[in-house]
């Protein structure tokens, strides 16, 4: 055949990633979209932002804040999240060195990984754990060593951590308050981590998106209050999670110098710079702690409302002492495995869960799903209708 009559034949790719489909949250989204579900499954809420934040982000379109903005993030951004810091966790981070606004958490922890992990480093993740840091430290890659948080409680277990560190372990990814299990480290569990890592190059991503999500009184414990934690990390948060805006893809990284300067030579080639109107819409809002300060009794009173609906189910409720997420036991409900009772519940009750086993490489089950609760009250009165009949 000549090559003008030949099909057009895409080349064979060899994945990078063979373990890796569509994610849980997508499927899940999808389903119970198909299914007229009500949607706890994929973490989000289903009510708007402050309307004060979408009109400074409009103002700033409207002043022509259109192209793009500097490569670490527009100043008053930075300089806001510095002082945002500075008053929570006593850390004052210098806002041209040290600070870099990300396209999301996401972009901020890949790129964390991208700059820091070479082929042959390991990286120790706590089991489960996000979606994404596994792909991620195979993307660089990097050696994955999965440490799981004790069974039951979701602690981290200190002993494993210890025994998993070696002379090759580049970084440990930590996320607290935590999803999927909801649980919250306390300044114990920091000081734990700060004296294994003392004696080590071990640097430390903080996943820190729910920063402002951690309940009942007790503080959220940022790697930025404890110097030891502060000097060898990345701490990563998101405006997508704080001001209800998930699908904007704003957060930020803030590290010491040096290794802001290692993050920003991959920042730069990853995605370069950052949204310019809502970078300017969040540095307004920013000057405001409100917001922020009152996060944790606006979804602390979602989550008495959720649990308390609960309650007169056969699930077995989990703590909840952070995050927008509710974890519960499904085993005096169904014989199913968390999947198969994840797609059920979709389906036959009407109501979308994801379950745990998606944050775990091996796919543990547990018999436990996770619930988002960041939703109007009326959704989580509509869920637990539902959820009553079981
Ligand atoms: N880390 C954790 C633990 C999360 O739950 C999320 C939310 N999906 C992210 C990171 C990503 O945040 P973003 O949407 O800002 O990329
Ligand atoms: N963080 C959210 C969750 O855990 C969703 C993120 C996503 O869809 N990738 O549900």
């Amino acid at each position: 055949m000549s090559s003008d009559t030949a099909l057009p034949r895409t080349p064979h790719v060899q994945t990078k990633l063979p373990a890796i489909g569509t994610n849980i949250f997508t499927i899940m989204s999808a389903l119970a979209t198909e299914k007229g579900a009500v949607n706890l499954g994929q973490g989000f809420p289903d009510f708007d932002c402050d309307p004060t934040l979408v009109q400074a982000v409009t103002d700033a379109m409207t002043r022509g804040l259109n192209q793009y903005p500097p490569m670490t993030g527009i100043a008053s951004l930075r300089e806001a999240v510095a002082a945002k810091i500075a008053s929570m966790y006593g850390r004052r981070y210098d806002p041209i060195a040290e600070i870099t606004i990300t396209a999301g958490a996401t972009q901020a922890i890949i790129t964390a990984v991208l700059a820091v992990v070479k082929p042959g480093d390991e990286v120790i993740v706590l089991e489960p754990c996000y979606d994404s840091y596994v792909p991620n430290i195979e993307l660089a890659g990097g050696t994955v060593v999965r440490v799981p948080l004790t069974p039951g409680s979701f602690r981290p277990d200190f002993g494993r951590i210890a025994a998993a560190l070696t002379s090759r372990t580049r970084a440990i990814i930590i996320n607290s308050p935590h999803n999927p299990s909801a649980t919250v480290w306390s300044r114990g569990d920091m000081l734990r981590l700060q004296d294994l890592l003392a004696p080590t190059d071990t640097l430390l991503i903080s996943d820190e998106v729910y920063e402002h999500m951690a309940f009942d009184g007790a503080p959220h414990q940022s790697a930025a209050r404890f110097p030891g934690l502060a000097a060898r990390a990345f701490i990563v948060s998101s405006f997508g999670k704080t001001y209800h805006v998930t699908g904007w893809k704003v957060g930020y990284v803030a590290a010491p110098a040096p290794l802001s300067a290692e993050f920003r030579k991959v920042h730069q080639f990853n995605v370069f710079t950052v949204n310019t109107p809502v970078q300017h819409g969040l540095a307004a809002y920013l000057t405001d702690p409100r917001p922020y300060l009152e996060l944790p009794a606006f979804y602390q009173r979602k989550r008495d409302l959720f649990r308390e609906g609960l309650k007169r189910t056969r699930f077995k409720v989990l703590p909840s002492e952070g995050t927008y997420f509710q974890c519960v036991d499904i085993s005096g409900v169904s014989q199913l495995g968390e999947a198969d009772f994840c797609q059920w519940l979709t389906t036959e009750i009407g109501v979308a869960a994801i379950p745990l086993s998606a944050f775990y490489g091996d796919g543990f089950d547990q018999r436990m799903v996770r619930f988002c609760f960041a939703k109007k009250d009326q959704t989580l009165n509509q869920a637990l209708q539902r959820l009553a009949r079981l």
